[in-house]
């Protein structure tokens, strides 16, 4: 009979301690030697293979082995942009797919994950929203994302690659809480991973309760998905606005951000002739004026069958000097891997056409 192993990625530096502890009947100081021995190989080098694990006895490389899976997931495909950006398509044990993705920005960069297979919440501009919701992310595919672009990227020295984590692909984070929140306690540990909490961003489409726990537990850097000035036009674009309103919202966000003394980061995404106008730059200051923020206006990444326009560049430069000279904090984010299907969940869409033969 085949045993069901445990996933390493699934456990915290906590947890690994008490397996070690329970399976050798070690004491409290040496059971944190090996579980931080053991952390180091696997998050810090990035090796997977029990045997090359040195210093460690035959006793326990063999219970390591028999009891703990640290395969990696598999990647269905790998798509590279000539701006540098890189789109991986991971194959989950259970032939489910989702999508990781490098953006660079001069020699470092910043990885987008996915915390969901599909999303529940139909945000009408978003691909992934177009997509039925299947499943939430285990911890462990959650933080193999990152364990994967390292790989790829060569990414195991002392001087990180990927400096900035943002849980920013498929999914709403705050509807897999409990995953996305381990796999965050994984990601802090100063011992492996080591990427401290400014250093990570989630964002959320606007789970209006999840963001005061969140704000106690994750403290991470948080960005909101707001994307329109008010009810009336988010409603039109973002159903989850019809059950969360944006004064809630902008309520707990402030919360939030006096909880960890960061400034939450606005998104918003030009939309031609439905949020780019120049009284809904008037009323996105009033909204700004609400907490501390900064402001994304991020390009549309159109895709086929999206009933919106990306807004012409006359619209976003004037859009973005309204906010500028309000004397608020303001970035443009150009739209990045166009040429290799660019919209979030839209490298996974492509692939299942295929794989039902409706694309060649
Ligand atoms: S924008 Fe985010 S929350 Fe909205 S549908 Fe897309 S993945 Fe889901």
């Amino acid at each position: 009979m085949k045993i069901e192993k445990n996933i390493f990625y699934d456990l915290e530096y906590e947890e690994l301690k008490a397996y070690l502890s329970n399976s050798f009947n070690l004491d409290e100081k040496k059971s944190s030697m090996r579980a931080n021995q053991i952390w180091k190989f696997v998050y810090k080098k990035g090796l997977m293979q029990v045997g090359s694990f040195l210093n460690i006895s035959n006793a326990l490389k063999e219970n390591l082995e028999n009891k703990i899976d640290f395969d990696r997931i598999k990647i269905s495909e790998e798509k590279k942009s000539v701006d540098g950006t890189i789109k991986w398509l991971l194959k989950l044990k259970d032939n489910n797919l989702v999508e990781t993705v490098y953006i660079p920005f001069g020699k470092t960069g910043t990885l987008c994950i996915s915390s969901q297979v599909g999303c529940t919440l139909n945000c009408k501009f978003c691909h992934t929203g177009t997509q039925m919701m299947v499943r939430n992310l285990d911890t462990n595919e959650i933080v193999q994302q990152l364990l994967i672009a390292k790989d790829r990227l060569t990414d195991w020295g002392s001087e990180k690659k990927i400096r900035n984590i943002v849980y920013m692909g498929m999914g709403e984070p705050f509807y897999n809480y409990s995953n996305v929140k381990k796999s965050i306690n994984i990601l802090n540990n100063n011992f492996g991973l080591d990427y401290s909490p400014g250093r990570i961003t989630v964002s959320t489409a606007g789970v209006t309760p999840q963001i005061l726990e969140a704000a106690n537990e994750i403290k991470t850097c948080l960005a909101l998905s707001l994307h329109a000035p008010n009810d009336e036009i988010r409603e039109k674009i973002m159903p989850i606005n019809k059950k969360y309103k944006i004064a809630d919202l902008i309520a707990s966000c402030s919360s939030y951000a006096k909880i960890n003394n960061e400034k939450i980061f606005l998104e918003y995404v030009l939309l031609k002739n439905i949020n780019d106008s120049e009284s809904c730059a008037k009323e996105l200051i009033k909204l700004m004026g609400k907490l501390p923020c900064k402001l994304n206006l991020i390009e549309f990444n159109v895709w086929p069958g999206v009933g919106y326009e990306p807004s012409n560049k006359d619209t976003v430069d004037k859009f973005f000097k309204i906010i500028k000279s309000s004397g608020h904090i303001v970035t443009l984010r150009k739209s990045k891997g166009e040429d290799i299907l660019g919209a979030c969940g839209q490298l996974k869409t492509e692939s299942e056409r295929k794989k039902r033969g409706l694309i060649n």
